[in-house]
C-alpha cells in the first residue's frame, strides 16, 4: 500500500482533485472497500457486509500516515487471513478513538453502537465471574473495531461455542534485555523440532513486537489449566536442550540473557495479539504469519500496515492450512508427568491477578523468599 503525506482529499471530502481512486483502496477487487464518495463518511466492505467509518482521514497512526480508512481499507485486504485466525473469537479491542499518542483503553465488553449484526460470547475470568464478550463473527465485525480505533485486536484462544476449552495452544516467545528477535527464531525452530517430534505441527507468526508467537490448532477437550500445563512441559523440554539460550523462570531476576517462554500466556483470560492485527506503534506494525522456510529471511520491521496486503496477495497467508489438523495435547501432558514423577517439577506461578491455584507454588521472588527466611530464623 502507498502512502504519501500532504493533505488527503479523499474521500467524502470533497476536492478539485480528489483521485478517483484513492490510494491503497483496492477499487478493482470486488467485495473490498468502497468508500462512498461525497460526503464526511465512508463504507468500507468485507465479507459481504459494509461498515461505516466515521471521520475516514482522521490519523490513527500518525507517524506512519494511516487514518482510518486506511486501516479499515488494510483489514478488508487481509479479511481472508484476519478471519481464519479470528473467527468465532472472544476479542479484547485496544482502542485509541484519537488515534496513537491519544487516550487509550481497553474493551472487552459490548460498548456502545455495538451493531446489532455483531455477537458476543460469554467468557469465564478467573475470579469465575463471567462476561460478554466482542465476538468476531464475520470480517465486519474488524471494520467495525476500527470505527471504534481499535489499534491492536487479542483474541481468545478459543470459539463461541465452547469458551473452557482452547482449540489454540500459543508458545510466547519474549526476548529478555540483551537478546533479539534472531534468537528467539533460534528458539521458535528448537520448538518446532520438539513439536514435531511429537507428530504435531505449529505455526508462527511474529508479535508485532519483538518476539514471536508459535500457534498450534488443538482439539477443544482440554482445559486452561492442562493447556499451560501442556506448554510448560514444551518450555521446560527447551530450556534442557538449550539452557543458554531458553528460561522459564518467572522471576526477571533469573531469566538472564535468554528468551523467556511465557507460560502463563496460556492462563485463562490471557490473549494473544490476532494475525494481522496491527500494533499501536508509531510505524503500524502488523503481527504477521510467516513460513517455517522464510522465518530466517524476515526482520519484525518488514511487516506494517502498508507492506502486509501486497505480501499477502503475493505469498498467501502462511497459517493457510492451520485448521487442517486439530492436535491432541496427550504427548505434552504425558511429558509434564514425566517432570513431575522423575524430576519432581511441579506448577509454575500464576500472574499477580490470579486467585490462588490448585498446586501452585508460592508466588514470591525467590531473593525476597531468601531474605524472608534468614530474617525469620
Ligand atoms: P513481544 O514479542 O514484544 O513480547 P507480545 O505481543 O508477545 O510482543 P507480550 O508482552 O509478550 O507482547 O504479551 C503477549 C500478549 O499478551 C500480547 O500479544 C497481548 O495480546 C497480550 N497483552 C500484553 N499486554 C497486555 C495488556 N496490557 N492488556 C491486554 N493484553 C495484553
Ligand atoms: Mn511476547
Amino acid at each position: 500500500m502507498h502512502m504519501t503525506g500532504g493533505p488527503r482529499l479523499w474521500p467524502g471530502i470533497r476536492g478539485a482533485d480528489a483521485p478517483p481512486h484513492a490510494p491503497g483502496v483496492r477499487m478493482s477487487a470486488p467485495g473490498r472497500s468502497l468508500p462512498t464518495m461525497g460526503s464526511a463518511e465512508a463504507h468500507v466492505e468485507a465479507g459481504g457486509r459494509s461498515v461505516r467509518i466515521s471521520s475516514p482521514d482522521k490519523l490513527l497512526f500518525p507517524d506512519a500516515g494511516v487514518t482510518k480508512l486506511d486501516l479499515a481499507t488494510y483489514y478488508a485486504n487481509v479479511a481472508d487471513g484476519l478471519f481464519r485466525g479470528l473467527a468465532r473469537r472472544p476479542v479484547a479491542l485496544n482502542r485509541f478513538p484519537d488515534g496513537l499518542g491519544g487516550k487509550s483503553f481497553f474493551t472487552k465488553s459490548a460498548p456502545k453502537g455495538f451493531p446489532d449484526w455483531a455477537s458476543t460470547a460469554r467468557v469465564t475470568f478467573p475470579s469465575g465471574r463471567t462476561g460478554d464478550e466482542v465476538c468476531v463473527t464475520e470480517p465486519a465485525t474488524v471494520l467495525w473495531t476500527v470505527q471504534m480505533g481499535t489499534l491492536e485486536l487479542h483474541a481468545w484462544p478459543v470459539r463461541d461455542d465452547d469458551t473452557d476449552h482452547p482449540d489454540e495452544l500459543r508458545i510466547d516467545l519474549d526476548p529478555q534485555p540483551g537478546t533479539g528477535f534472531a534468537e528467539a527464531v533460534e528458539v521458535a525452530r528448537q520448538a518446532q523440532a520438539l513439536f514435531e517430534e511429537h507428530g504435531i505441527r505449529p505455526f508462527v507468526k511474529t508479535s508485532g513486537g519483538r518476539g514471536l508467537h508459535l500457534l498450534v490448532r488443538i482439539e477443544p477437550r482440554w482445559t486452561f489449566v492442562e493447556a499451560r500445563r501442556a506448554v510448560i512441559a514444551l518450555a521446560r523440554e527447551l530450556e534442557r536442550r538449550r539452557p543458554e539460550l531458553v528460561t522459564t523462570s518467572w522471576w526477571k531476576e533469573e531469566r538472564g540473557e535468554r528468551i523467556f517462554i511465557d507460560f502463563n500466556q496460556m492462563a485463562r483470560d490471557r490473549m494473544t495479539v490476532a494475525p494481522y492485527s496491527t500494533r499501536a506503534r508509531p510505524d503500524a506494525p502488523v503481527s504477521m504469519p510467516v513460513r517455517w522456510a522464510d522465518l530466517g529471511d524476515v526482520a519484525p520491521g518488514d511487516f506494517t500496515v502498508q507492506t502486509v496486503p501486497d505480501l499477502l496477495a503475493k505469498n498467501g497467508d502462511a497459517n493457510a492450512e492451520i485448521d487442517d489438523v486439530a492436535h491432541s495435547l496427550d504427548a505434552l501432558l504425558e511429558m509434564a508427568d514425566r517432570d513431575e514423577k522423575d524430576r519432581g517439577l511441579g506448577d509454575l506461578p500464576y500472574p499477580p491477578d490470579f486467585p490462588k491455584m490448585p498446586g501452585e507454588p508460592k508466588r514470591v521472588q525467590p531473593s525476597k523468599a531468601r531474605n524472608d527466611q534468614e530474617e525469620g530464623s
